[in-house]
């Protein structure tokens, strides 16, 4: 199969999921945006199969998408706001549980539902460092008078990627939470081991552990990078001599060598953020050297040939890419499959191969 693929040893990667959803209580897979380089209604499927109750998605329109694959509960994480519809009309489903970032959502939906059968079902975001969405906490006291149309099926805390603070910042934000209503906490990015001795701390000496849910995307999807590669297609080979002149920009090839044609490009996620531009004094003094003056403020590409990343002769096109490669090294053969390393949060493959 030709284009961008990735490339899953599938059995090494359930095997990887496996390990982590058991070593991690109250997982809730998270299941959002490109589908960490998956796709969503697989991720579903993965996380039926792992037995998870409960999954996360980033947006309400990503629900359609989970539903059919997997038949637990879903968390929407992007905070519910009155004036987006399909957030609204997701109040009503019973598989679904919204997140609240603002005290005057809960009164806007204790408006919509005053004649509905059923309770939407709500968790409430504490606002965390990050400074993302969520109610402050000097202002959770006013939250318990607003939950009488809603099941409160807990807190959430966000907490930012850094070490630092963590532990201490989770314990002061569930400590403000849960003195003004006793519920779950919803926790993302704090270890497991961190998040047990939190519940345990939180319980106090010789009670229950307060219950927890752990949102985990990267970490459960990716976090096993021998299982998970990429590759792309060579689609033509075309010898080039110095100076003559290729691509959308007419720029003059620097040295003898080859273009490769290479499948992938902008819209699979290539030249965003990947290649580095030859911008430190060293990367333009290797372009330099490699290939002379035309070369320097080029781009490294994200394709590796013959162990080495290549060299873009421009910026990526819609769906292909032009590298060069110099003379010395045997060029591949148009339909074999190179290496190029994407970033599967961001990128769109044409399929995934199961090895
Ligand atoms: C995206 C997201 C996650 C998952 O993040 P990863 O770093 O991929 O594990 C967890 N919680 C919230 C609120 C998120 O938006």
């Amino acid at each position: 199969m030709s284009g961008v693929s990735l490339r899953l040893d599938v059995d090494a990667w359930r095997r990887h999921l496996r390990v982590v959803s058991e070593s991690t209580p109250g997982i809730v897979p998270v299941a959002k945006g490109n589908g960490y380089g998956f796709g969503l209604p697989r991720l579903a499927l993965e996380a039926q199969n792992l037995g998870a109750d409960t999954i996360a998605v980033g947006l309400p329109a990503e629900v359609a998408l989970v539903r059919d694959g997997f038949a637990g509960d879903i968390v929407i994480m992007m905070p519910w706001r009155p004036d987006d519809d399909l957030a609204r009309e997701l109040l009503a489903d019973p598989r679904v549980i919204s997140t609240v970032s603002r005290v005057e959502d809960l009164a806007a939906i204790t408006t919509l539902v005053e004649n509905a059968a059923s309770k939407p079902r709500v968790i409430m975001e504490v606002r965390t460092s990050m400074q993302r969405h969520g109610v402050r906490p000097d202002d959770l006291v006013t939250v318990p008078g607003r939950l009488d149309a809603i099941t409160f099926e807990g807190w959430t805390i966000h907490l930012p990627l850094l070490d630092q603070g963590r532990y201490l910042e989770a314990e002061r934000l569930a400590r403000a939470a849960l003195a003004t209503v006793a519920a779950p906490l919803w926790i993302s990015h704090l270890p497991v081991a961190e998040a047990t001795t939190l519940a345990k701390q939180l319980g106090g000496a010789g009670r229950e552990p307060v219950p927890m849910r752990l949102r985990v995307g990267t970490r459960l999807w990716l976090g096993d990078p021998g299982s998970v590669s990429t590759v792309a297609t060579v689609l033509d080979v075309h010898p080039v001599r110095r100076g003559d002149r290729v691509g959308y920009r007419q720029r003059r090839i620097a040295g003898n060598g080859w273009l490769l044609v290479i499948a992938g490009g902008t819209a699979h996620g290539i030249g965003m953020e990947a290649p580095t531009a030859a911008s430190s004094g060293r990367q333009r003094l290797v372009a330099l050297a490699t290939g002379g003056l035309e070369a320097a403020g080029r781009a490294l590409s994200p394709y590796t040939i013959a162990g080495r990343k290549r060299w873009f002769c421009e910026p990526p096109h819609m769906q292909s890419s032009q590298v060069l490669l110099p003379e010395s090294v045997p060029p591949p053969r148009v339909g074999d499959d190179v290496r190029v390393e994407l970033r599967l949060t961001t990128a769109v493959v044409d399929q995934i191969v199961e090895v």
